[in-house]
């Protein structure tokens, strides 16, 4: 089978054929039909992320390359295993990436995402760029009908990291929530915040295009911070007359850099909630004493559980969801597609079709 590897980092990624794995056990082999092509995809093929105070290398975090990257993975089941069930060939299914060592206790309860000893697809262990993916076991998957299946890969990396910070975000029954960055996450997050809530929406974004699609999407009431800046003393002015001057109950941010973070904190109501989930990276000086006073919680959201994105598919088969693919590359073209990406050539999210 033809598959992509990364070599090494910031090297093109090495295009080969290597022979197609044959299933055992539990595991499940499956034709791969479309894998997204993530920022997180980006992060690996540079070799890690830029923490404010220096570069968190991923083989620091047990990496190895040569590996094929590629965690949004939907295909078709083309061989299974012999203890394999309720799983059959010719099931079209969507591969639940976040895998852990599944023998800890956070992988007991389920959470396998948040393992310490992550096995993620595409990260730890060959992912989807390949013209066959090899499943680890078949509790992995999700059957996918009735949706279109090219843009179900996104909804189990992007997709699902908005919804789990969106479940957490409306926790506390917010009166009024902010979103800010309105790109795929952000949109997606929109959506399903006005699905789940009653919250008053604000989007804040630097682009009026993106906030009109927001805006179209279900927030209630949009900010250009273009203009004014994330940091600046008016960009908070707005919100907090928006908010009738108590600011939004919760806060999701979808960029997390050290601008938007600030107007998270200057505009955040007391016992408020921040939920931080963009990987921008940097740094900032924190006011200690307002966290106890105002009660804050500020917490990361990191994409989810299985039950979440099972949760999530339900969602999309109520069309609450429309995630958009608006390019598609062979395999051949792996990176014209993430120089692309990095490039910021891509609106929405794009897939290899191998
Ligand atoms: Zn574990
Ligand atoms: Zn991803």
């Amino acid at each position: 089978m033809k598959v992509a590897q990364i070599i090494e980092p910031n090297k093109p990624l090495k295009i080969s054929e290597i022979d197609t794995p044959t299933p055992t056990g539990k595991q499940v082999l499956v034709k791969v039909k479309a894998v997204g092509v993530c920022h997180s995809d980006l992060h690996l093929w540079e070799g890690g992320y830029d923490t404010g105070d220096g570069f968190m290398k991923v083989t620091d975090r047990g990496v190895r390359f040569p590996v094929i990257p590629g965690h949004e993975i939907v295909g078709t089941v083309a061989q299974i295993g012999d203890s394999v069930e309720g799983i059959r060939v010719g099931d079209d299914v969507l591969v639940y990436p976040w895998i852990g060592c599944g023998s800890c206790p956070t992988c007991e309860k389920g959470d396998t995402n948040l393992c310490e000893a992550p096995q993620s697809l595409g990260v730890f262990q060959d992912g989807g760029y390949a013209e066959y993916s090899l499943i680890p076991d078949y509790k992995f998957l999700a059957k996918i009908s009735g949706i279109d299946l090219e843009g179900a890969a996104s909804l189990a990396c992007s997709g699902l990291t908005a919804y789990t910070a969106v479940k957490k975000a409306i926790l506390n029954s917010p009166e009024n929530i902010l979103i800010v960055g309105a790109g795929g996450l952000g949109l997606m997050a929109v959506q399903i915040t006005k699905a789940l809530s009653n919250a008053n929406i604000i989007c804040a974004d630097l682009d009026d295009e993106r906030l009109n699609k927001a805006k179209e999407f279900g927030a209630d009431n949009i900010i250009n911070t273009n203009a004014i800046g994330y940091g600046q003393p008016e960009a908070s002015k707005n919100i907090m007359s928006i908010c009738n001057e108590k600011g939004p109950d919760s806060i999701i941010d979808f960029v997390n850099a050290p601008p938007t973070v600030k107007l998270d904190l200057s505009v955040i109501r007391k016992r408020g909630n921040i939920v931080l989930v963009g990987l921008f990276g940097g740094s900032i000086d924190l006011s200690l004493v307002t966290i106890p006073l105002k009660a804050i919680t500020i917490q990361g959201a990191y994409t989810g559980n299985y039950n979440d994105m099972i949760e999530l598919l339900d969602l999309a088969k109520r069309g609450v969801i429309k995630p958009i693919i608006s390019k598609h590359y062979s395999l051949d073209e792996v990176n014209n597609a993430l120089e692309d990406l990095k490039n910021r050539k891509i609106v929405g999210r794009s897939v290899i079709n191998p």
